[in-house]
């Protein structure tokens, strides 16, 4: 019997974008659980503009509206993770063909140290595949309102904060 699937969305989210919210809303659809798993790495000096506590709220409040969803930090492997979380799919997202290399790459070193886990590729819409939580920062960096078209109010009020203490 297929029991009910577990998906885990891993990712930075740096902060989490439109492009990963259309990720995630069509994943909902197709999995009774979605976990967004933010990958903690306390050996590595973290590259990121926020937090792993800060990155854990936004993403709390942008998908306060998705009942499927839950939010989690990881440390360690993902495929030990997902073992002992019994969770089978990842979920990657594909913005363009200079994704895929990445991603196929990952997919493979995922299957080879579980072959239990299947890695499920979503392309968000269109109008969200040149948004990157990297352009976001840099466009925010320079106080433009523009992005609060781009991701959702949680990043977008994160964002604007984050700037104007930096100042
Ligand atoms: P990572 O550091 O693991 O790449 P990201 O937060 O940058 O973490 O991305 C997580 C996943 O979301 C990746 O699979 C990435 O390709 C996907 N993704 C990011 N932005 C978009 C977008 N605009 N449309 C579709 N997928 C996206």
């Amino acid at each position: 019997m297929i029991q009910p699937i577990k998906a885990v969305f891993p990712g930075s989210f740096d902060p989490i974008t439109n492009g990963h919210m259309d990720v995630l809303s069509r994943a909902c659809k197709l999995f009774p659980e979605v976990t967004l798993a933010v990958l903690q790495n306390p050996r590595k000096v973290s590259k990121h503009l926020f937090t792993i506590e800060e990155r854990l709220e936004i993403l709390r409040k942008a998908t306060e509206h998705l009942p499927n969803v839950r939010v989690e930090a990881f440390g360690g492997l993902l495929v030990d993770y997902m073992r002992e979380t019994k969770a089978t799919v990842i979920l990657r997202g594909l913005r363009a063909v200079s994704d895929y290399e990445y991603e196929l790459q990952i997919a493979h070193l995922n299957r080879q140290m579980n072959p239990d886990v299947e890695t499920v590729f979503i392309m968000a819409a269109t109008r969200w595949s040149y948004v990157s939580s990297s352009m976001v920062k840099e466009i925010a960096s320079y106080g433009s309102k523009e992005i609060t078209k781009m991701v959702p109010p949680a990043s977008a009020e994160a964002l604007f904060r984050k700037f104007a203490d930096l100042q």
